[in-house]
């Protein structure tokens, strides 16, 4: 049975979601409804205000047993002016969000105030990442996985004022080519938007994984791990597949995108001295000996080979970065 979660847990479910989907995250109201302000790459940026309950069964052998439910204790749902209010629950057993259109349950303080949401959907969101699905008052409710909360807050008004028609798709993510190139962008345009972030997210988690969330070229953790792309998101050749991606740590990532270093075909880390002249040249080039002495020979390599950075991959983005030894 898994735990019921007291307001404290789920704010650190919330925090820990938002930062796995890269975004930073800054609360300014730990009480219910939480309000938090995200930002990412310094562009992107969204005020939320979060009403969340567990999702339970409840129990009762008067309730439907695949309807899971959150019961509204505390306080009252109701939008928060300029700010994207959402209406979610967290279901702790299959380790996913489901969420409901605030327009139908704000200002609800019946005797037993309580939202549903069918078990396949919570289902469907823990197997495929994401899951849409129309109840019988017309209500669309949705359930996703925690690296997508971000995504859906900024689809929110979409999604629950979609149609089922358009948004089906969204139950199909793993079948929308996950490991091809990123040019596929199914309609409408809220299914391209939490399509892309699901790829991301997919990428980033297998790479991760294959690397145990280590850096390559110095072995930190520190949750400050990122999936680099060998060839790059924006060249032709890129792919989602793991071989095309390393985890790098932020420092790490960032030397490799601008040709501070290189990954070489015998997976060697090399630092082009072509780049730290330039740097020298322009008095920029302060901590190159301990940046150097940070760096391992040769890149740690996932357990499975078939992880392994591609050799073809790591030639192609040299030649597209226009790396320079
Ligand atoms: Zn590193």
């Amino acid at each position: 049975m898994a735990a019921v979660l007291r307001a404290p847990a789920l704010l650190e479910v919330v925090c820990n979601a938002l930062s796995d989907s890269g975004w930073n995250y800054f609360v300014h109201s730990p009480g219910k409804p939480f309000g938090i302000s995200l930002e990412r790459s310094g562009r992107e940026r969204n005020n939320l205000r979060i009403f969340i309950w567990n999702c339970t069964h409840g129990g009762g052998a008067a309730r439907a047993l695949n309807e899971y439910r959150i019961q509204f204790t505390g306080v009252v749902p109701r939008f928060y002016l300029g700010e994207t209010t959402l209406l979610l629950g967290w279901h702790a057993g299959y380790g996913v969000f489901a969420a409901w259109n605030l327009g139908m349950h704000q200002g609800q303080d019946s005797g037993s105030p309580s939202a549903q949401i069918r078990e396949d959907i919570l289902r469907g969101a823990y197997e495929n990442g994401f899951a849409v699905g129309e109840r019988a008052n017309g209500e669309i409710v949705a359930a996703f996985r925690p690296e997508l909360l971000a995504e859906y807050a900024a689809n929110v008004v979409a999604i629950h004022g979609g149609r089922m028609e358009d948004l089906n798709v969204l139950n199909e993510l793993p079948l929308l080519g996950v490991a091809e190139k990123g040019d596929y962008a199914p309609r409408p345009r809220v299914a391209s938007t939490i399509f892309r972030a699901y790829r991301e997210a997919d990428f980033s988690r297998r790479v991760l994984a294959a690397y145990s969330s280590r850096c390559a070229m110095c072995g930190i953790q520190l949750k400050l791990i990122e999936a680099a792309h060998i060839v790059p998101v924006a060249a032709p050749f890129s792919t989602d597949m793991t071989c095309n991606g390393v985890a790098l740590c932020a420092l790490h990532h960032k030397a490799y995108d601008t040709n501070l270093v290189s990954i070489a075909e015998d997976y060697g880390v090399q630092i082009s001295e072509t780049r730290v002249a330039e740097l020298r040249r322009a008095n920029l080039a302060g901590g190159i000996n301990s940046f150097a002495n940070g760096l391992q020979q040769f890149i740690s390599l996932p357990a499975d080979r078939r992880d392994y950075p591609s050799v073809d991959n790591i030639t192609i983005s040299r030649q597209i970065r226009g790396w320079q030894r």
